[in-house]
């Protein structure tokens, strides 16, 4: 997310908005004020809060958010340059370029809302502290706040946002920690290990997706089922908890242990 905010930062604020719209009524989550009370408006530049992406007028008086989701894309097209014949929101800028969310695949997941600054506030205010950068101690009090399975917590955008389900993977296994460990039993050292790997990981990601690379070379865990582990050479493991999939090395973070697929052991129970 971060590396599309920087990408959006300086284009999105170079040209008034002449027309905002279409936007694709399942996309589009807020009828008041209509999407047109952007015309006419600039936009001050791309920021981010987790994985929402904020676009404020200049005027200081509305806010665009977007949230992608995981099929999301926004792009910013020049003028002239060939785009989506119907995306699921366009911004026509003066001077002919647009920004274009597409969403590939048929459900509509993604969403987008205009918003006043106040209603923007309080739409991310249920938002946990920023990831990157969390540092061991915040960590520390998150760990021993309640006691979760650490793959579940630190996919939970209410206390840590701007980790998602593939970068929990990278994280956890950066860390050798189990997926399913719970937080209030790490010890501090483990926690200073996990805090770690949050900046790393995410500070690799965020180089990668600037440099333009794809999943395959992002991920070195996530949906890599049957690859050799990076640092072990294992073969990686895959699980099911709750309604995701989790990928782990047995040898780095489990000690050698298989984890149990938590839906199935549910049902047999
Ligand atoms: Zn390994």
């Amino acid at each position: 997310m971060e590396a599309w905010r920087r990408q959006l930062d300086g284009p999105v604020s170079a040209f008034p908005i002449a027309k905002a719209g279409p936007a694709h009524i399942a996309t589009l989550k807020t009828f008041d004020p209509p999407l047109s009370a952007l015309d006419g408006r600039g936009f001050e530049g791309a920021r981010r809060r987790a994985k929402r992406l904020l676009f404020p007028t200049d005027d200081g008086e509305l806010v665009l958010l977007v949230h992608l989701m995981t099929a999301g894309r926004l792009r910013y097209l020049q003028a002239g340059e060939q785009g989506p014949k119907t995306p699921a929101l366009q911004i026509a800028f003066e001077g002919g370029a647009r920004l274009v969310l597409t969403e590939a695949g048929s459900k509509k997941r993604a969403g987008v809302w205009l918003l006043t600054p106040e209603a923007a506030a309080a739409e991310l205010e249920h938002l946990g502290p920023e990831a990157l950068h969390l540092g061991a101690e915040p960590l520390a009090e998150i760990c021993a706040d309640e006691s979760r399975r650490l793959h579940s917590l630190l996919r939970d955008q209410r206390v840590i946002a701007g980790i998602g389900r593939a970068w929990a993977n990278e994280i956890l296994h950066r860390a050798r920690l189990s997926p399913y460990a719970l937080s209030r039993d790490l010890t501090s050292e483990e926690v200073e290990r996990l805090a770690a790997a949050i900046d790393a990981e995410l500070e690799r990601g965020l180089e990668l997706r600037e440099r333009g690379a794809k999943d395959k070379r992002t991920y070195r865990v996530h949906d890599a089922l049957d690859e050799p582990c990076y640092v072990c050479g294992m073969p990686i493991a895959r699980v099911d908890f709750e309604e995701h999939t989790i990928y782990y090395c047995p040898e780095c973070q489990t000690g050698g242990r298989i984890l149990k697929d938590r839906r199935l052991s549910r049902l047999l129970r």
